[in-house]
């Protein structure tokens, strides 16, 4: 199959042919139908975070069951499937907990010394993040993926295999947003889209979109924002409190940089809560005024929507299917795999929202 493999120290991908592995009994071959482009996957193309090379990345897609492993259960060929990073045990305190987001389970990767995954010849071609997702066909564990309804197109699928999924998540989990509260969201890419409309679906009252790139407001009103704030001419916090008469009761920080974070914490009112779902490079570290937190103020973090995929993700699909999960409006472009570089430099410039990758 082709894919987009990532070498040592470059910054390009090449498109190569590469070799899949048998399916092993607990896993699944998918043909990829779609790949979301996620900002996690530029950090690790720049190298702010270390991985493993030569390595294909992508972790947001949806496709179509090829093979299904020996011992798999719930999973036939010819099912259609989004696929996630989030695989999880079933059996770790993390999961039994309802925390299965966190699993701490490294079964979803092969025995150490066992044949990989991928490879050309006998080099190993490291899996990214369980999925590997710039590749025609992807190899992973059973509980990296869920079953959908085939009305669902493919394409817009992939987008809820990470960005969609975390957005939505952070919201209807974690921040929780009732009918009426105010909702500030920092980023208008996937993510931060995503939670603006959870927060309108949520019945959210004033909706407000943060962003430095003004461009982006045109989808952020389109999804459901009420009002924007251009970053790069005000102080978000401070905007956001004077727009509020004094603060949201909700933030959603959707960038992963120290200042939107310290940002988030600042246009919060009293009582309001600021919930960071933006990839912060480790080691980055934000300033709070504790005083703020006094006055009953939360912050928080949530991880892949803090959720279970396999529940969550169908259900993502029903909001879009009926109408109130707008995904078409997010798409910048369809490309092919040759096309990832450019869109990741557009990304890097924050000219795009999502680019599907299309096979
Ligand atoms: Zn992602
Ligand atoms: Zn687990």
């Amino acid at each position: 199959m082709k894919a987009a493999v990532l070498r040592d120290d470059q910054e390009r991908f090449s498109v190569e042919e590469v070799a899949v592995d048998g399916v092993g009994a607990h896993e699944l071959l998918i043909q990829t139908a779609a790949a979301g482009l996620c900002h996690s996957d530029l950090y690790h193309l720049r190298g702010v975070f270390d991985i493993p090379r030569p390595t294909i990345l992508g972790h947001e897609s949806a496709g179509v069951v090829l093979e299904v492993g020996s011992e798999v259960e719930g999973f036939a060929v010819g099912d259609h499937v989004i696929t996630c990073l989030a695989t999880f045990c079933g059996r770790c305190e993390r999961c039994l907990s309802g925390r299965s987001y966190l699993c701490a389970g490294t079964h979803s990767q092969r025995a150490p010394g066992a044949r990989p995954r991928l490879h050309q010849d006998d080099a190993e071609i490291h899996q990214f993040l369980n999925v590997s997702s710039f590749a025609e066909q992807l190899l992973v564990h059973e509980s990296a993926a869920v079953r959908i309804t085939k009305d669902m197109p493919l394409d817009l699928a992939a987008l809820i295999g990470c960005g969609v999924t975390t957005g939505l998540g952070a919201v209807f989990n974690k921040a929780q947003v009732r009918p009426g509260e105010t909702v500030a969201v920092i980023g208008c890419g996937g993510i931060g889209l995503s939670a603006i409309q959870a927060a309108r679906i949520s019945g959210a009252g004033r909706i407000i979109a943060v962003d430095r790139q003004p461009d982006k407001f045109d989808v952020a009103t389109k999804v459901g924002a009420t009002d924007v704030v251009d970053a790069s001419r005000y102080d978000a916090a401070e905007a956001i409190r004077e727009l509020t008469g004094g603060g949201v009761d909700h933030c959603i920080e959707a960038v992963g940089a120290p200042a939107t974070a310290t940002a988030a914490l600042e246009s919060l009112a009293v009582g309001g809560t600021a919930t960071i779902v933006g990839l912060m490079p480790s080691g980055k570290t934000f300033p709070v005024q504790g005083r703020l937190l006094l006055d009953d103020r939360r912050l928080q973090g949530a991880y892949m929507g803090a959720q279970n995929f396999r529940v969550a993700m169908p259900r993502h699909v029903e909001l879009f299917l009926s109408g109130q999960l707008l995904l078409e409006e997010m798409v910048s472009s369809r490309i092919g795999l040759d096309g990832i570089d450019d869109a990741f430099d557009a990304m890097e410039a924050g000219r795009a929202v999502r680019d599907l990758v299309i096979f």
